[in-house]
């Protein structure tokens, strides 16, 4: 009898999902094996390889290097990859991986849980098994499946610091969730990402000299030329509303174009989290445009900086990082006006 269960290769790096109780506090401490073990069983034929054993507050562009070369590699015959990881770097580690495996052709989705697998409460079965099942359904991509949506990774921005509703999908409906009778996944249209590589590629060069800076009334923008003064390559700055920034008083527009004239690329976000950012609409906005701010139109903050490290690691040019951001890698912006 031939086998056809699905193959799916579980990658675990620590996490609040694989945490035990220490004396300094809740540490990574159960391997992929002993999560599977708990879940009990499943219709997959699963494989479980411990990468990492980290909080992911200690996950850093090294670490997302690692784990894209494991994806990379050890993809070969299997239907889906689910990679367990601590929530509170999760975006950045989904986004990140959605510009080192441009082409991905299968299926990698992105859990951990609120509380550890060990609790007797604990979100993480149910995570773990909706993380499996998309997995095993999904069109290919960089997922993150929790609280039983299955979200674009490079789309998510977690919202919660403790309640099991913890991602968001911002400014794209999730790719699929469990039906309300527990039953199925359904999948939605946006599930499919039209990719410029053919093959799946493999490149983890990133520079990590990039600086994000949330603004507030009262900011001083000499703080912004000292952290280029101090070898700062790209910045992503959190504007108000549609991308506004100050010119009274305090000139951050002046700064912005100062550091632009420098060929350092500054990146204009919103500190909202829905919808998009538009320079053209007011006039703080223009003048910030004018002096060459690029538009993070609709991201995440987690997908534009992860994409500024990507691009400035492909060492292009500020006119390049331009054309960059004007394009939708893998589902991570929305290009045409709605
Ligand atoms: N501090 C943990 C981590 O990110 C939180 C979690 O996993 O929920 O590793």
């Amino acid at each position: 009898m031939t086998n056809t269960k699905k193959k799916i290769l579980l990658l675990s790096t620590g996490g609040t999902i694989a945490s035990v109780a220490s004396e300094e506090g809740l540490v990574p401490g159960q391997s992929g094996a002993e999560l599977l073990h708990t879940l009990g069983g499943q219709p997959y034929e699963i494989t479980a390889k411990d990468i990492l054993s980290l909080d992911s507050s200690n996950i850093q562009p090294e670490e997302w290097t690692y784990i894209a070369e494991q994806i990379y590699q050890l993809r070969r015959g299997y239907d889906g990859i689910v990679v367990s990881h601590g929530t509170d770097t999760m975006a950045y580690t989904a986004s990140m991986l959605t510009f080192m495996l441009q082409g991905i052709d299968l299926p990698v989705v992105l859990t951990g849980s609120q509380v550890p697998m060990q609790a007797i409460l604990s979100d993480a079965p149910d995570n773990l098994r909706v993380a499996f099942a998309a997995a095993a359904t999904c069109k290919p991509g960089i997922y993150i499946a929790f609280n039983r949506q299955i979200m674009r990774g490079c789309r998510c921005v977690k919202i919660r610091t403790t309640g099991f509703d913890a991602f968001k999908s911002i400014n794209m409906d999730p790719v699929a969730q469990v039906t309300s009778d527990g039953i199925d996944i359904k999948h939605s249209a946006n599930e499919y990402v039209p990719s410029e590589h053919a093959i799946c590629t493999l490149n983890t060069k990133v520079n990590p000299h990039v600086a994000m800076v949330k603004l507030f009334p009262g900011f001083d923008p000499a703080m912004l030329k000292a952290m280029v003064n101090a070898g700062c390559k790209g910045i992503v700055v959190e504007a108000y509303g549609l991308g506004g920034m100050n010119y009274m008083r305090r000139n951050m527009v002046k700064a912005v174009g100062e550091i632009i004239k420098q060929g350092i690329p500054v990146i204009a976000c919103s500190q909202c989290l829905y919808e998009r950012t538009d320079l053209t609409k007011y006039e703080v906005g223009r003048a910030a445009l004018l002096e060459g701010a690029i538009s993070g139109r609709d991201m995440t903050s987690e997908s534009a900086v992860t994409k500024l490290m990507w691009a400035l690691g492909q060492e292009m040019d500020l006119e390049e990082i331009r054309a960059f951001f004007n394009k939708d890698i893998a589902g991570e912006v929305t290009i045409a006006r709605p």
